[in-house]
Parts: structure tokens; C-alpha cells; sequence
């Protein structure tokens, strides 16, 4: 019989180690605070847990963190070795609840941890009585308990760490451009969300960078997009150098890059000094030659800057101030690309006024045809002896409100609009309505109109050209149309494609404003094209002693050389005409002969 002083020394044993079993739902944390309270309650010299779901019993354990054997204290690896056997020929001996092996003074205990594995007991000297094993007997089943839902629990766990992982690598990817491995526009919006936000409280000023690498259309179609994959890559890796910790580089479109640089100081101009140093720097990388393959060339930027926070945008959301601070930075950039490209030039109220403009004229440009706001002049072209040999169309607009606005202005923003293609159909219709009204006409071969690149790529171009001239009775060869460089590099192939079906069916094409834009020379040689007008950039005050009479003689010879008409625009003077007069120009075009008229000036002139 027991003394009820020992059998309240046995409950509180039991009740002591229970409370210190899943007191923690780390697996080895657990274990930790019960066995060393299991240590010392029962006075063991080591406890030993051996989980038999996990533990590859034919591999010898470390440590008691490592291989599902969790030792207090440490043991050595022999010792390991041989509890593991004995634990195993114990495990599977069936139905018995615990088993015990003396050596020497030594006892050991092993005790089936259901559907788990062993717990072992090694105490010196006295055996452990058996009342107290026998008290063990429903611990194990909670300590099993215990042990399963720390496991699952650290499954869980791992499970949701890899999902998580998995979420956040699909988000990384997604914010990505998967040619240069920065970042994408999404990436970019959200840094500078986040660079804004903070701004606003460390009145710290920011910058951002866009930059649009000049004519790069001209390597995509002349070597290639792999090459010109290859030079996006080496450009992206190129302004990485201008980063520091914070910054966000990424790529936003095609050619175009923006760099997001924070903190630059709190003082404006400070901070606007260090802005420029930083678009010297990119400008400087951008600019060293690349090599691709043998292939060396160089290439520049046009790059606009935009300072932030502004305290007049305060009034806008931040996504809002987003768009509004890009928008401006690339309201700059297209204003170096207008002035010459290869530059940079920072966003101001000059600008935004430029852009209001740019709006009003927009909304008027809408309703000028059908407000009779628009008339066509004709500027006659002469041969050498000034007889008029045909004329170029040449649209003007007035408008109440905006009063006389030039080509030069509007024709870019209803190209943009998208306004040209109505306003070209118009133009077309006046051409061929003086066309039918002059009749066949010595003094007049053609009337040439300009076409813009938007209205040239659309797929109605040819065929409503040549339904006009049809409804008009008038002879295809008496309508030229003039296509600029840019709509050649736009697209290559549909331009080839369009100009060959105009030269079946008896239209010329004349390449207006040459050698103002592009290397022209490399994609010459494809164009099915009779006619080259050479820039007036290039005529004025051409004499033997300037550097443009090189680039004209040039010009002429490769006109003679691919049997193309080579025409002049720009003509101002009897300087610049007696250089020219001695070359093989077909055509002179120029104020020195003739201004542009209006439709009846120019009727009347051919008439005398
Ligand atoms: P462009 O096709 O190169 O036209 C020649 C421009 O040079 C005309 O400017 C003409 O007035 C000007 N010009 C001619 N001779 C001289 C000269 O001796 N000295 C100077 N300084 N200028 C001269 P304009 O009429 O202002 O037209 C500008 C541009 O607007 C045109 O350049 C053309 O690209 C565009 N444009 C004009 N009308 C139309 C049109 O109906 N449709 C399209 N798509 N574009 C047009
Ligand atoms: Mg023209
Ligand atoms: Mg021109």
C-alpha cells in the first residue's frame, strides 16, 4: 500500500509534467520544457524522444536537433546508435506499453508514444517505480498529441511560407520587364507612390528621368530587333550605374527608360544642380560606343525631368500626381526629341502652357472643316529656266479664336489626334477639284501633297487616293504625294508594300525633307521611289565655301546614281540658286521663285 504523501508526490508529478506539454506549438521548444521538467521530476540522468514517423532508423542521428532524435542532454553518436536499435526492436514488439533493459547500474525505459514514437528514460542507480511508469501511461497520448499538431502546425507553416514565397516571386515577375530584368511601369508607379507619399513629410525633392533613345528605330530595321534587343539590354545595364540604394530604374516602352531618383536634397536648387549631373551622367554612359557583333555605333537619349512634390499638385490624389508627374516629365523629353533629340531638359510652367495650347488647338482643329477654317496654298515648283513645273499643296488655317496657326503646329497634333485622316481627305479633294478646274495643263505636270505618316499607314491610303483622282477624271500621274523619312522608318515593309502599288498604278512618291532625320542612306537603296526632295536645312546659304554644298552634291549623286529626281526646297536667293543651277536638279522650290498662294493667285499665274 501506497502512503497517501507518495501518492500525492505520483499526481503531482503526473500533473506537473502535463501542464508542460504543449505549452508551445514549436515541436522542438515543446520538448524542450517538458523534458527537462521530465529530467528532473524523475530523476534521470537522459530522456530521449524518438519520433519513428520521420526518423530514418537505419541512419544514426546528429544531434537531438537533427533527424527527429530529441536528446536531453546531448549524447554521444554511438550512444545514439544503440537507443536507436533498442527503441526500434521495442517498437515493434506490439502491444506493449513500455519495456525495460538494465546494464549495469544503468536503466533504460521505453515507452510507446501512440502513433508517434519512443520515449526513452535513463536513470542510474534506482530503477523508476512502476506506479509512476504506470502514471505516464496517459501523458503519452497527450504528449503524442502534442507533437502531431506541433508538426502539422510547422507544416502549415512551411506550406504558407512557400505559397507566400511562390505569390511574392509571380508579383516580382510581374513587375518586371523580362528583356532587361528591371523594373516595368507597374514597378515604377508604386516606388514612386511610395517615394511621394514619403516626400511629402521628409520634404525631401525627387526627380525622375525619361529617356527615349533617339532614332533607335533605325538600328531595328537596319540590323535587326535581336540587335536592337541587344542595345536595349546594354543601355538598361549602362544606367544602372546612376542608381543608388532606393532609386528605381525601369523599363516603360520600347526605347523608353525612366529612373526614379529620390531624396536629392531639400533645398530646390540644390536639388535641381544634382539633377543635372545626374542627366550629364546618363547622357555621358548612353553615349559610349557599343559593339554588337563587330557592329559599332553610337546612340543618344532625348530626356525629359520632372522635380517632385510640387505644392500646387497637392490638390490631387497620389495616384493622380503619379500620371500628372510622369506625363510632365514626358511632356520634356518630347521637347528635346522636337529640339533636335539628344539632350535633356526639365519640366516647367513653359511648357505646361505649351501643352494648354497644344489642347485648345486640338478641340478647334475638330470642327475646322465643317466651320470652312481651312484653305489650301500652292507653292509652284520651277525648272531651271523658273518655268512652273507643278506645285506642292500646302494647308493653312485660321481660326477665330486662335487666329492664323502654321502647319508646323497643328499638323503634329491632328497626326496625333488622329484628326489627319479626315483633314488629308480633305486636302486630296482640293487638290483634285483645282486639278479638274485647270484641266490638262503644259505648265502644270503635278500637284503634290504631303501625307502624313498616319494617313499613309492606314489601309483605306491608296485606294481612296485613287477614287478621288477616278471620280475627278484626273490622270494619276498629275498627283504626287510626299512622304517623310519618318513614315519609311515607322514601318519599312508596309511602306515598300504601298509605294510599289502607287508606282503601278501611276502615282510618284517623293521623299520629302531628305537627310533631315535619319541615316537615310541605309534603307535607300529598298525604297521603290522616284523622287528626292533634299531638306531646306541643307540649302540655306549654300555656296562653294559652306559645309552643306558637300551634303547636296552628295545627295545629287546618289539621285543620279539610283536615276531618282532630285528636287530643292528653300530656294531663298539668287546666291543659293546660282550654286544650285549648275546641278542636276529637276525641280527649285523656294520663296526666291515663288511663295506659297492661295488657290486663285495660283491659277492666275499659270495662266500668264
Ligand atoms: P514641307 O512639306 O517640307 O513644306 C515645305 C515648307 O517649306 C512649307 O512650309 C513652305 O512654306 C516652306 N518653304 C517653301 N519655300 C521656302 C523658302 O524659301 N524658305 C523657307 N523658310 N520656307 C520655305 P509650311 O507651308 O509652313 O508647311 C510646313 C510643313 O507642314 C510642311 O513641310 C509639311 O510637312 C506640313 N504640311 C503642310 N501642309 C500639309 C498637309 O496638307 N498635310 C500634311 N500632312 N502636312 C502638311
Ligand atoms: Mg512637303
Ligand atoms: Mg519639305
Amino acid at each position: 500500500m501506497y502512503s497517501t504523501d507518495r501518492a500525492l508526490q505520483i499526481i503531482s508529478i503526473q500533473h506537473e509534467l502535463v501542464m508542460n506539454i504543449g505549452l508551445d506549438l514549436k515541436l522542438e521548444k515543446m520538448l524542450n520544457t517538458f523534458m527537462q521538467r521530465a529530467l528532473q521530476r524523475l530523476s534521470l540522468s537522459s530522456v530521449v524522444l524518438m519520433d519513428f514517423n520521420q526518423c530514418e532508423l537505419t541512419e544514426t542521428p546528429k544531434t537531438h536537433s537533427d533527424g527527429n532524435l530529441y536528446c536531453y542532454p546531448q549524447l554521444s553518436s554511438d550512444y545514439k546508435r544503440k537507443l536507436v536499435e533498442d527503441a526500434k526492436s521495442f517498437y515493434y514488439q506490439g502491444e506493449v506499453a513500455y519495456s525495460c533493459i538494465s546494464k549495469q547500474s544503468c536503466h533504460y525505459y521505453f515507452l510507446k508514444v501512440p502513433q508517434f514514437g519512443v520515449l526513452i528514460l535513463e536513470r542510474y542507480a534506482t530503477e523508476i517505480d512502476e506506479v509512476i511508469l504506470a502514471a505516464l501511461e496517459p501523458l503519452l497520448i497527450k504528449l503524442s498529441a502534442s507533437c502531431k499538431a506541433c508538426q502539422e502546425h510547422q507544416n502549415l507553416i512551411k506550406e504558407i511560407e512557400a505559397r507566400k514565397f511562390a505569390e511574392e516571386l509571380l508579383i516580382e515577375q510581374s513587375m518586371l520587364d523580362p528583356l532587361t530584368n528591371l523594373a516595368n511601369r507597374k514597378k515604377f508607379n508604386l516606388d514612386l507612390l511610395k517615394t511621394l507619399s514619403s516626400s511629402f513629410t521628409t520634404k525631401n525633392i525627387g526627380a525622375i528621368f525619361i529617356l527615349d533613345l533617339d532614332r533607335f528605330k533605325v538600328i531595328n530595321n537596319t540590323l535587326g530587333h535581336a540587335v536592337g534587343d541587344d542595345v536595349i539590354k546594354i543601355v538598361g545595364k549602362r544606367l544602372q550605374e546612376c542608381m543608388r540604394p532606393g532609386d528605381t530604374l525601369a523599363r516603360i516602352g520600347g526605347d523608353e527608360f525612366v529612373l526614379l531618383v529620390v531624396e536629392l536634397s531639400v533645398d530646390y536648387s540644390i536639388a535641381i544642380e544634382k539633377a543635372k549631373k545626374i542627366a550629364k551622367k546618363l547622357a555621358a554612359l548612353i553615349a559610349s560606343p557599343i559593339n554588337i557583333d563587330g557592329n559599332i555605333f553610337s546612340i543618344s537619349a532625348s530626356t525629359g525631368i520632372n522635380m517632385f512634390p510640387v505644392e500646387a499638385d497637392s490638390v490631387l490624389s497620389a495616384r493622380q500626381q503619379v500620371d500628372v508627374i510622369v506625363q510632365n516629365a514626358e511632356k520634356a523629353m518630347n521637347a528635346v526629341k522636337q529640339a533636335n533629340r539628344n539632350g535633356y531638359s526639365f519640366y516647367n510652367k513653359q511648357l505646361q502652357s505649351s501643352s494648354e495650347r497644344k489642347t485648345q488647338i486640338e478641340k478647334y482643329l475638330k470642327t475646322a472643316i465643317q466651320n470652312d477654317e481651312f484653305e489650301v496654298y500652292y507653292q509652284p515648283l520651277v525648272a531651271v529656266d523658273g518655268k512652273v513645273l507643278g506645285a506642292e499643296a500646302l494647308l493653312r488655317w485660321s481660326n477665330q479664336s486662335l487666329g492664323r496657326v502654321g502647319p508646323d503646329e497643328f499638323i503634329p497634333i491632328a497626326e496625333e489626334s488622329g484628326l489627319i485622316l479626315d483633314i488629308g481627305s480633305w486636302v486630296l479633294e482640293q487638290v483634285c477639284q483645282i486639278l479638274s478646274s485647270v484641266g490638262s495643263n503644259d505648265a502644270l505636270k503635278y500637284i503634290s501633297v504631303n501625307v502624313s505618316p498616319r494617313q499613309f499607314i492606314h489601309h483605306n491610303f491608296v485606294d481612296s487616293l485613287l477614287s478621288a483622282l477616278n471620280r475627278y477624271c484626273i490622270n494619276s500621274r498629275q498627283v504626287r504625294v510626299e512622304v517623310t523619312e519618318g513614315v519609311v522608318i515607322d514601318n519599312i515593309d508596309l511602306t515598300i508594300q504601298k509605294m510599289k502599288y502607287l508606282k503601278d498604278k501611276g502615282v510618284v512618291t517623293m521623299l520629302d525633307d531628305f537627310g533631315s532625320g535619319y541615316s537615310s542612306l541605309s534603307y535607300l537603296h529598298q525604297l521603290p521611289l522616284q523622287t528626292i526632295k533634299i531638306d531646306r536645312s541643307f540649302i540655306t546659304d549654300i555656296d562653294q565655301t559652306s559645309k552643306n554644298h558637300v551634303i547636296v552634291d552628295s545627295i545629287i549623286d546618289i539621285c543620279e546614281h539610283f536615276s531618282l529626281e532630285c528636287i530643292v526646297e528653300g530656294v531663298e536667293n539668287s546666291d543659293e540658286f546660282a550654286y544650285l543651277a549648275t546641278k542636276n536638279i529637276t525641280a527649285y522650290q523656294g520663296y526666291y521663285f515663288h511663295r506659297p498662294m492661295p488657290k486663285y493667285d495660283f491659277i492666275t499665274l499659270l495662266e500668264h
